[in-house]
């Protein structure tokens, strides 16, 4: 981290401008080498404008943002240089300020020295990084509360139940001659576990609302040939994109598309047709569908109104039974001939672009309305679900403890286990390979 890192920090092509960041001890006196300007004389958090030079040659005319240690993004020097935007301009700044001692920056080096030099916690960096990546309003919402420490605020709280719940205990056991200090104390471990375990219980349940808003619905389409599937998806989204045909067994690959439902991500995947088939092609087709199941968060099974129902729907309602499903019941706007009633079904026509009960039907499924309503403070990604997940098992240990009246010295391991748990969500205490491996997802140069 002693090194000085430069990146481009703009998506790479033509446009009005690129930024080239430099961060580091040597952010200054390299930038300096490839200016006609002394960037020393010119105050922090200023914009100034001035040449790139290379052997006396203009590059390119610039205007160049100070940043100086320690109020930057890194906590670092930071120079900004903003120049014409143009592939062959930002590529030759980038390659004089290597060639003049800065090294080339790895993906979301910037930001994991905002993390290593304790600007911002882990939770806010990958917030960064959700933030740049977000499709929706709320995806974006609930990326900024994570930005602005909201989310970490209310993991640190819960931390801070614990750290005082440990100090209390720890002058229980350096002055044990106070029988009723001990009583007191016992009695408020009960309280914070019981805290504790109903706040990790409200941020799990959030957590399901913050894994669809980050992720989408991921929605599988299902049913026989000729149930109009792909003339559903196409409707759903609003375009040609799957291929309609009258000859069974035509979308023989996964076609796919998303919407944005009130907000939510639905990601819908078109399958081949289920059914019985020699054909080879087909046939890869039918086992990739009804792998996909499992990993589904909602099956659409499409039947056809103007059929009576076959062995394969039967196959098929008894495959998803134990999955979130609605039945979709299609042509309705042809002869009734199902012979089958299904209390929970949603009627349409994709024909006739009849499709809006079963957009409503998502909405209320996966309560969207009150995901909006929420606070957009929830954690979503695996790593910090997982480590919510675990401290959650660390916390009914806690309660087992307490129930075997287990001595007060071996409860605080019980409760530094789950404190330490909360500390790795937000980065407290880290794993250097695990960061790494974080910040490589991110961009060049954020
Ligand atoms: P898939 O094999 O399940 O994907 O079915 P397709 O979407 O290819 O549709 C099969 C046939 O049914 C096509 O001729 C569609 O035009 C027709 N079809 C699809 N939906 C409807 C509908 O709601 N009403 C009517 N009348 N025909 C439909």
């Amino acid at each position: 981290m002693d090194d000085t890192i430069a990146a481009i920090s703009t998506s790479l092509g033509v446009g009005a401008i690129s930024i080239i960041r430099v961060s580091g001890k040597e952010a200054i006196s390299i930038a300096n080498k490839i200016l006609d300007i002394d960037l020393r004389k010119y105050k922090a958090n200023t914009i100034n404008y001035c040449h790139v030079l290379n052997n006396n040659k203009v590059i390119d005319e610039v205007m160049v943002s100070i940043f100086l240690s320690p109020k930057t993004y890194t906590m670092e020097d930071i120079v900004e240089i903003n120049s014409h935007g143009g592939i062959s301009v930002t590529n030759k700044i980038l390659e004089l300020l290597l060639e003049n001692g800065a090294r080339m920056a790895e993906p979301g080096e910037f930001t994991k020295r905002a993390f290593m030099n304790g600007r911002i916690d882990l939770l806010e960096a990958e917030s960064v990084m959700d933030l740049i990546n977000a499709k929706t309003d709320s995806a974006r919402k609930m990326a900024i509360n994570g930005v602005d420490g909201k989310l970490s605020n209310k993991i640190n709280k819960l931390r801070d139940l614990g750290l005082d719940l440990i100090s209390n205990i720890e002058v229980n056991i350096d002055y044990p001659e106070y029988e009723d200090i001990e009583v007191m104390t016992i009695d408020k471990v009960r309280d914070f576990s019981k805290k504790l375990n109903e706040q990790i219980d409200v941020l799990l349940k959030d957590s399901e609302s913050g894994k669809l808003i980050r992720e989408g619905i991921n929605t599988v389409i299902l049913g026989r040939p000729n149930v109009g599937k792909s003339s559903l998806l196409n409707r759903l989204l609003d375009e040609d994109k799957a291929i309609v045909t009258d000859i069974p067994g035509t979308t023989r690959d996964i076609v796919e598309g998303s919407i944005r439902l009130n907000g939510i991500l639905v990601n819908f995947l078109d399958t081949a047709g289920i059914r019985e088939t020699d054909n080879t092609v087909e046939k890869i087709g039918v086992d990739k569908s009804l792998a996909l199941i499992d990993d589904a968060d909602l099956i659409l099974l499409v039947l056809n109104n103007n059929e009576k129902i076959t062995e394969e729907d039967k196959m098929l309602i008894e495959k998803t039974n134990n999955k979130k499903r609605i039945i979709v019941i299609n042509k309705i706007d042809l002869e009734k001939k199902i012979d089958i009633d299904f209390e929970d079904s949603v009627l349409v026509s994709a024909e006739k672009n009849d499709i809006d009960n079963l957009l409503n039907k998502i909405n209320e499924l996966f309560n969207i309305d009150e995901i909006n309503n929420g606070d957009m403070t929830y954690l979503s990604n695996i790593r910090t679900i997982d480590l919510l997940k675990k401290a959650k098992k660390a916390s009914n240990e806690l309660v087992k403890s307490l129930d075997n009246d287990i001595p007060i010295d071996m409860l605080e391991i019980d409760i530094r286990n789950i404190l330490d748990l909360l500390g790795e969500i937000t980065g407290e205490s880290y794993d250097e390979e695990l960061v790494d491996r974080i910040f490589k997802n991110f961009c060049l140069g954020k």
